[in-house]
């Protein structure tokens, strides 16, 4: 009979609990003998995940959905028992502000990348000179050097020009990453883009060629969204999640201080109240910074996440529906950075998701702080809702008070994913494996700030580990 061995989880957001479920289906498919501690710094799990769930409304502070092609995170909920729970978005029409006008995304673009000719052709929001820059994309070569990392911006200004990339490409990234286009990794953020140059040169006609045939679907039947939720909100998630775990292998409210190396191995976690606990393994998936205090600086790479992830807040507001005068025939808009407003985008969430909202109201979820410019993330909550309303007004006519709303304020939550990240997170991971092979790291500071990138990326350290 083995020895049995303890697992120690840092952290208590989706990484870390997805980390601490797959320790247990581990030993309990292979029958090795593990334990886990999950110690959250935090008197709440979840993370960045946070649900506020009242008089009818389900309303997120943070991720609100993911996408439903990265299907870890569908087999996880499913694996906690809250598949018949989740519900996909409604499709409609998204729109870029650019002057001050809300423009239709055109139709075909696959990530600002023109697929159909006709509505790009057509479109206002490119001028005649922009649109022709686009199609140069047809005829240039492919980079000599398709190996090296580059970043987005520099990618897709070469390949379409500058407009495309300011008033489209940019506004929809920012909203995933709130990061600087111009720095932001190409490799570690959208590889396909790159390997579509590689196979096709043409970014316009390789989309073309590998968008997946659609079928044509019945005029009855509804175009299925690309994301997913669960109706209760994601904290439900964190809540089965936890509850899948034995209960006294989770501890809220103990911020880990330091982890050393033992001569036996093993690790000790030392905690900010002097306590310590000992194990054979150490998953990690605090914030960067955060982890970086833990271990010796030797380990980390010079350089890797100099820049400081972004804050941004969101702004999550109720109206009654008959008091906001604007067709909201849509999912809501994105904007593009030239534009002066405070807030950088606009979730229409009762028409995109439904169920989160009674019949009769209207939610309308805003976010707030760019990478350049994160001020306003720090002003008082009726300041916040102030400059927002001021945007709304102009920018949808919408001239009401909300009923209630929520300003969340997540503070250096985006890490960001600056050019060369895939070669700084090998370095970091190849130090750790010879330095201290019983540690792990996940979460969003490596593989993907997605929710299901997290999930992987925690399946995987245990993979690594165990
Ligand atoms: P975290 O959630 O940050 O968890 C880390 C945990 O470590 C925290 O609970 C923290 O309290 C704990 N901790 C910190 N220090 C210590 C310590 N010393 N000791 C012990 N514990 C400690 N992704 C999507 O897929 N879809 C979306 O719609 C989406 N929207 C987003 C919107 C916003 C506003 C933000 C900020 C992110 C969004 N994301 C979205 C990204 C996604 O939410 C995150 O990447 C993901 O939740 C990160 O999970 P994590 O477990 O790696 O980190």
């Amino acid at each position: 009979m083995s020895e049995r061995k303890h697992v120690i989880i840092l952290g208590g957001g989706i990484t870390g609990l997805a980390a601490a479920f797959y320790v247990q289906k581990h030993a309990k498919e292979t029958g090795q003998p593990l334990t886990f501690t999950l110690l959250e710094g935090s008197d709440r799990l979840g993370g960045k995940i946070d649900t506020i769930t009242e008089d009818g409304f389900v309303l997120e502070r943070g991720p609100d959905s993911y996408l439903a092609r990265k299907t870890v995170m569908t087999d996880l909920v499913k694996d906690v028992g809250l598949g018949d729970e989740l519900v996909s978005n409604e499709t409609g029409q998204a729109y870029i502000l650019h002057n001050m006008r809300l423009h239709p995304i055109p139709e075909g673009a696959v990530m600002g990348i023109p697929t159909k000719i006709m509505p790009f052709a057509f479109t206002p929001l490119f001028s005649v000179a922009g649109k022709a820059r686009a199609g140069f994309d047809l005829f240039l070569p492919k980079r000599t050097d398709t190996q090296s990392d580059v970043s987005v911006g520099h990618f897709f200004r070469r390949r379409l020009g500058d407009q495309v990339v300011d008033r489209l490409i940019e506004p929809l990234l920012s909203g995933i990453y709130a990061g600087r286009i111009d720095r932001l990794s190409l490799q570690s953020t959208f590889p396909q883009f790159a390997e579509t140059e590689k196979k096709y040169r043409s970014l316009i006609l390789g989309m073309k060629k590998s968008q997946p045939k659609l079928e044509k679907t019945p005029v009855t039947k509804k175009k299925k969204g690309a994301f997913l939720t669960l109706k209760s909100g994601l904290s439900s998630f964190i809540e089965a999640l936890s509850k899948a775990l034995p209960e006294d292998s989770i501890k809220t409210g103990i911020k880990v201080k330091d982890v050393e190396s033992m001569d036996d191995g093993t690790y000790s976690v030392i905690m900010e109240d002097g306590s310590t606990l000992k194990g054979d393994h150490v998953i990690v998936t605090t914030p960067y910074a955060v982890t970086k205090r833990l271990f010796d600086e030797s380990l980390f790479p010079a350089g890797f996440h100099d820049t400081k992830p972004t804050s941004v807040a969101t702004v999550a507001m109720s109206f009654n529906e008959d008091e906001v005068n604007f067709s909201l025939d849509g999912t809501g808009f994105v904007i593009a950075k030239s534009e002066k407003t405070s807030i950088t985008a606009c979730t229409w969430t009762s028409r995109k998701w439904p169920h989160t909202t009674p019949k009769g109201k209207v939610v309308l979820r805003c976010y707030v702080g760019r990478a350049e410019d994160q001020d306003i993330v720090h002003e008082p909550d009726e300041v916040i809702l102030k400059k927002v309303l001021d945007d709304l007004k102009k920018i949808m006519g919408v001239d009401a008070q909300p009923e209630f709303y929520h300003v969340s304020r997540m503070i250096d939550s985006m890490p960001q994913y600056e050019v060369g990240h895939i070669e700084y997170v090998k370095k970091l991971r190849d130090s750790f494996a010879e330095n201290l092979p019983g540690v792990a790291l996940a979460g969003a500071p490596y593989d993907g700030v997605g929710l299901p990138d997290c999930v992987n990326s925690a399946k995987k350290a245990v993979e690594s580990l165990l």
